[in-house]
């Protein structure tokens, strides 16, 4: 098979699957899209010069043929640029680079996808690993089209399989029977998962697809009478009651006769469901009534009717399913649905993946994607039920979850934002509490490093290791969580005591501090305002993870001589108790002086001062040891935004009276919008202001309220 010839290729433009492709393109791409995909076809057959498929065939037989596929699903010039040039950055000397240069960087970013799916081999047969597997893959992909590419490239795989020598024939087949399959299956491309799964079937059971193959021939030549006779009475009862309908005859792919043959214990001869027929009509009501019709027609089979229009499957699928008495005794499977939810049922994803424009970039695509899930919600959402199938469609395109190899190959699922530490706890209790280090991908890294799809992560561990109370600062699951501050509280007082001590002395050095600089008088008077027993206790709470260490020492140290400026990343310090902390001002609540506060440390050690009641500070507030009581510097001498609403009588000169009276209060005006003259009698003023203080805000509210046309002034937060 290997052995075919090597077919020069001097003109390889003539190979006949290239004008194929572009008769097809310009059926629907803009004439500068089709300029683009053709030159990447010359692009990539020039980079593949010289190379041949185990077919004989020249290389760029494959790529086109992936195009070719991408364009019976109508996808747009940039995946079909991207398919034409999938295997340039792998197998020939191209680089990303010269991809971004010469046709943009999101086809560069779809080839680059698709060559990291390349990357990663599947070799566990276990069921659940699968299943992650097929996450994993998916969540890589980001972008759909990533995967189109994919699933077209391994389609075309294993149309042309039989060039393959056997063990990697079984290993493919085995992969895209197990992965890809249940992944196209998953998107609704309903006709790739048929073909994949019977071309896997015929590659791994030979034997059994040969006898099969044969069986269900001879049912169809024996059945044949019998389906055109259902045919044409059903067709003649829709025509009789004015139904406009197409009937087609059809036959379930092999391997899922085979997969029900195995699954429910049957002969082929009890397989009844081989031979059905799909009534293809206009409307939603037109797929009830033709149900009505047909049940009139032959009897329905109890329990086998199913609504799939009301309650649609998982992967969009929506048709009416139900079994009848056949005239001769045989059961006979009918599924009823509209045009559209036929191409559904086809094409899946792809039927939804037409652009209209070819320039999009990454974000806009990801709105297009949202879009589009949009699209199927509204159409769904006159039929019933669909959350269900977007929750899972957005799981897959958008997953709150990360998916990581341990160095076994095992798949482990975390939630988005875990870190080497949670990756250790999920492991094993014990590696998380010895973990000492993390390789990721073979590179040493730090135990706060956010883990990417596909990583492959070892931990590395030390007998005498314990966990680190600092951990709990950019751990994200509960598992790692409760495991360190289970293991901080059951060691001794003393351990605590000393840990504690080693933190706060790490803490004290970024302000160039030790603990020789801190007085007596300091500590004590810490002592007291925090209401602990003594000193050794608030070192212990450090050490259990009960207090941040940065906290202390900062909080010891404002006890103390002022703080030198350097100490001080933001410069003037306005809000005593956030010494040693980049200061930011909360947007949602927009605190100024004067508002009670509270500081929220981020994992980035910064804070963030929100007002006290401000909803946004309450739900981080979850974290105790996380938030700081902060007070306002006694006279900040920064200016701060505040914003004001105001509503007034929609009169001519109304902005500019507010505006002057802003500027005689000593303010400035940071930002202003008014809402459109809709000729109403009054209009809502919103604007940006600076104030020192609570007090200055009070002042211009007291002011523009002797403005006549003002009629209601309030404080807008948010
Ligand atoms: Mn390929």
């Amino acid at each position: 098979m290997a052995s075919a010839p090597h077919v020069s290729s001097e003109n390889p433009a003539a190979l006949p699957a290239a004008p194929a492709l572009f008769q097809e393109l310009s059926g629907y791409l803009k004439p500068d899209d089709l300029t683009q995909v053709r030159a990447a076809y010359h692009f990539s057959e020039s980079a593949h010069q010289g190379q041949y498929r185990k077919s004989g065939e020249p290389y760029i037989a494959h790529p086109l043929a992936v195009a070719n596929i991408l364009a019976q699903w109508h996808l747009d010039s940039q995946a079909l640029t991207a398919a034409l040039l999938h295997d340039v950055v792998e197998d020939t000397s191209v680089t990303k680079g010269q991809i971004a240069e010469q046709f943009g960087r999101p086809v560069a970013e779809l080839v680059d996808g698709v060559s990291k799916l390349d990357r990663i081999q599947f070799d566990t047969h276990e069921h659940a690993q699968a299943e992650n597997f097929r996450k994993m893959l998916l969540a890589m992909a980001r972008d759909v089209r990533v995967m189109l590419i994919k699933l077209a490239d391994r389609l075309h795989n294993m149309r042309t399989l039989d060039a393959v020598h056997t063990e990697k024939r079984q290993r493919i087949a085995r992969e895209t029977l197990d992965i890809y399959a249940p992944i196209a299956n998953r998107l609704g491309l309903n006709s790739i998962y048929q073909e994949m799964e019977d071309l896997s079937f015929r590659h791994l059971f030979p034997d059994r697809y040969r006898v099969l193959a044969k069986a269900v021939r001879t049912a169809r030549g024996n059945r044949r009478e019998v389906v055109g006779k259902v045919l044409e009475s059903i067709e003649r009862r829709l025509r009789e009651h004015g139904i406009d309908a197409q009937v087609q005859g059809r036959e379930k792919h092999l391997h899922s006769v085979y997969r029900k043959m195995r699954e429910k214990h049957l002969s082929f001869a009890q397989v009844h469901d081989v031979f059905g027929f799909r009534v293809i009509v206009r409307d939603h009501m037109a797929c009830y009534m033709a149900l009505g019709l047909l049940h009139g027609l032959y009897k329905p089979i109890p329990g086998k009717f199913k609504d799939y229009i009301a309650i649609p499957k998982a992967n969009g699928y929506q048709s009416l399913h139900t079994t009848l008495f056949g005239p001769f005794g045989s059961p006979i499977e009918i599924q009823i649905r509209t045009a559209e939810m036929h191409k559904i049922a086809e094409a899946g994803v792809a039927s939804h993946w037409l652009y209209k424009s070819s320039d999009t970039s990454l974000s806009e695509l990801q709105q297009k994607t949202h879009q589009w899930l949009q699209s199927l919600l509204e159409m769904q959402s006159e039929s019933g039920d669909s959350v269900e199938f977007l929750e899972h469609l957005k799981v897959d395109l958008f997953p709150d979850e990360v998916y990581v190899f341990t160095p076994k190959g095992r798949i482990m699922s975390l939630p988005r934002g875990a870190t080497a530490v949670d990756f250790a706890y999920a492991v094993h209790t014990d590696i998380g509490n010895r973990c000492v280090a993390v390789k990721i991908n073979q590179e040493l890294m730090p135990l706060r490093t956010e883990l990417r799809n596909g990583d492959r992560v070892e931990i590395v561990t030390a007998s005498h290791a314990k966990p680190n109370p600092l951990w709990l600062n950019f751990v994200a699951t509960a598992k790692a969580r409760a495991h360190i501050r289970h293991f901080l509280k059951t060691m001794h007082f003393s351990e605590s005591v000393q840990l504690g001590s080693r933190l706060l002395q790490q803490a004290l050095a970024n302000f160039r501090k030790t603990h020789a600089d801190i007085h007596d008088a300091q500590w004590d008077k810490l002592v007291r305002d925090s209401n602990a027993r003594s000193r050794d206790e608030i070192l212990s709470d450090v050490g259990l993870g009960k207090r941040l260490a940065v906290v202390v020492a900062h909080q010891l140290l404002a006890l103390g001589e002022p703080l030198r400026p350097e100490a001080r990343p933001t410069g003037a310090v306005v809000v005593r108790g956030s010494e040693g902390f980049a200061v930011q001002f909360a947007r949602c609540c927009g605190p100024i002086p004067g508002d009670p506060i509270i500081g929220i440390i981020n994992k980035g050690q910064g804070m963030v001062i929100h007002t006290h009641d401000c909803p946004l500070a309450a739900k981080s507030n979850r974290d105790p040891e996380r938030v700081l009581d902060v007070q306002w510097d006694a006279n900040p001498t920064k200016l701060f935004d505040v914003g004001i609403r105001l509503v007034v009588a929609n009169q001519r000169g109304v902005l500019a009276k507010v505006a002057a009276e802003i500027a005689a209060a000593e303010s400035n005006i940071q930002n202003v919008a008014v809402d459109p003259d809709d000729g109403g009698t009054y209009t809502v003023m919103r604007f940006t202001v600076q104030v020192m203080n609570r007090m200055h805000l009070a002042r211009i509210v007291r002011d523009l309220r002797r403005i006549p046309e003002v009629v209601r002034i309030g404080r807008s937060k948010g």
